[in-house]
């Protein structure tokens, strides 16, 4: 057995959750020099590229959410392909181990956390074989908050804003366009969407997610999907959707179709979203001693180049310092687009401490906290423990819950990604509390606001869905949602939708 292969693939993983490719990271460069500065979404891209730097840096975790590892493997044949798959699972246990990847294997019944990425159906491992004599693996890491934007369309069918999508390729491009639409910043815009034209439920979806394995820059063979994708590209910026969902000029980094056959009574769109953290690697290993002889993706000739030519995030001035426990005053003294910086206490809560919290009283008083929906890397030091990852998860989840808890224990503020539903902004409007926007996948950056970890409850729900109490010191946010019941969730989807109108109209195909 090639007895270098288990640390091949460790490595992959490894680089594949902290380092992002150069393809991505070109697109990611333009977008920053595409948004004037001093808006929003130039705002959270300085963030997102002083995060992709410090990333690489410190050898952390792009985004704290590192998805669903999935690894497509081709080998020659013959070779055994269960020892590798034993492998690569073993590989997974120690990247999670080593802090590289979050552990995010979740027993759907019971919903416990395997603690190691391991359980039924994690890792996705799909093997092939190929006449050649080296093995390849690629990998892809798609984290949950874009996974639950994609979309699957059986043609017909009306679609908002759009009318019909016919079985066509303009019926294609019109569910492409709402896909990206309906995504707003929930993603963490700017995406990547994968499509596959036809196939089946199943197929369908696969196919989707095995584009994203092309390069942004690549052009596809088949003129007729080409033309397409440059359609769709040549448009959908115009939806002003922007970084985040904050409105802005860059919405989509790429978009790659495939074309399955079907059969002739369905007609299937799948639309894989994935976000600006595009984690994709891949490595090609001597068949027989396991080592790595060439990366895919990465052209040695090329070195690594910085994101940022400067400092990173630079204040303007018109920042409002924040302390926690914050005053029902000073958050109505809050207005949809003021950029605060948090110091104080901030305490964890997502998808289980809000099931939790309609059921029991807090582990803590949370009268004018501040509640960050985040699901944490975090490393045990000691009788201590360290954040190494932190950006926020999609609040919209919480919508059922968010109100009712805000009334119930006094909250004053809670942070999230991608917006919250009419019933918060009513219970914001109501109680005097703020929504704010942090920058989605900027993990890095957010860990390094964080001063210390003062404590957890709820710890038996995982690291992830636990309750931890964070020290953090001027941590930069959006207001998006306000105590006068503004919502820029809201006004960005109504107005884009008003675009998607003009573009979906624009082309015939
Ligand atoms: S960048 Fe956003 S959508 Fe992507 S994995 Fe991270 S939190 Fe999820």
């Amino acid at each position: 057995m090639p007895p270098s292969f288990f640390d091949s693939v460790l490595q992959l993983i490894v680089r594949t959750s902290t380092d992002l490719p150069p393809d991505v990271r070109a697109a990611m460069k333009h977008s920053l020099v595409a948004e004037p500065e001093g808006t929003r979404s130039s705002q959270a891209l300085t963030i997102i590229a002083q995060n992709i730097d410090l990333a690489v840096d410190t050898e952390g975790a792009i985004c704290q959410d590192t998805g669903m590892p999935t690894f497509e493997v081709k080998t020659p044949v013959g070779a055994n392909q269960i020892w590798m798959r034993q492998r690569i699972r073993e590989a997974v246990a120690e990247a999670t181990r080593r802090g590289k990847l979050r552990p995010n294997s979740v027993d759907s019944i019971t919903g416990t956390n395997s603690g190691d990425n391991l359980g039924p159906g994690t890792p996705i491992v799909h093997f092939d074989q190929w006449e050649r004599d080296a093995i390849e693996i690629k990998l892809i890491l798609k984290g949950g908050g874009c996974e639950n934007t994609n979309a699957q369309y059986a043609l017909p069918v009306e679609l908002p804003h759009l009318g019909r999508a016919d079985r066509n390729l303009d019926g294609v491009r019109k569910c492409i366009l709402h896909a990206v639409w309906n995504a707003q910043g929930k993603g963490c815009a700017p995406g990547a969407v994968g499509v596959c034209v036809g196939g089946d439920r199943t197929s369908g979806y696969t196919h989707a997610k095995e584009q994203l394995f092309r390069t942004l820059d690549d052009i596809n063979p088949d003129s007729r999907l080409a033309g397409v994708e440059a359609q769709v590209m040549a448009t959908v910026n115009d939806l002003d959707i922007g970084t985040m969902g904050f409105g802005g000029k860059v919405t989509l980094i790429g978009c790659k179709i495939g074309a399955l056959n079907r059969l002739p009574a369905s007609f299937f769109v799948s639309v894989a979203y994935d976000c600006w953290a595009f984690r994709r690697l891949g490595v090609e290993l001597n068949a027989t001693t396991g080592a790595i002889e060439r990366w895919l993706y990465r052209d040695p000739s090329h070195p690594v180049i910085p994101m940022l030519d400067q400092a990173g995030f630079v204040r303007t001035g018109r920042e409002i310092a924040l302390r926690a426990p914050l005053t029902e005053e000073a958050v109505r003294g809050l207005r949809v687009g003021d950029v605060v910086m948090i110091s104080g206490p901030m305490f964890t809560g997502r998808d289980a401490v809000h099931s939790h919290l309609m059921k029991h009283d807090p582990p803590v008083d949370l009268r004018g906290a501040v509640l960050y929906h985040c699901g944490p890397v975090v490393v045990k030091e000691g009788d201590g423990w360290r954040v190494t990852a932190a950006g926020p998860t999609t609040s919209i989840r919480e919508e059922p819950y968010q109100g009712e808890i805000i009334r119930r224990y006094g909250i004053r503020a809670v942070i999230g990604k991608g917006g919250m539903g009419a019933k918060t902004l009513a219970a914001l409007k109501e109680h005097g509390a703020v929504y704010l926007n942090a920058v989605g996948g900027a993990a890095q950056f957010y860990a390094r606001s964080i001063k210390g970890v003062d404590g957890v409850s709820l710890l038996e729900f995982g690291t992830p869905e636990a309750m931890w109490h964070l020290r953090v010191e001027d941590f930069p946010a959006i207001v998006t949602m306000d105590a006068h019941g503004n919502s820029l969730h809201k006004d960005v989807e109504q107005e884009s939708g008003q675009h998607l109108e003009v573009i979906g109209a624009g082309a015939g195909g």
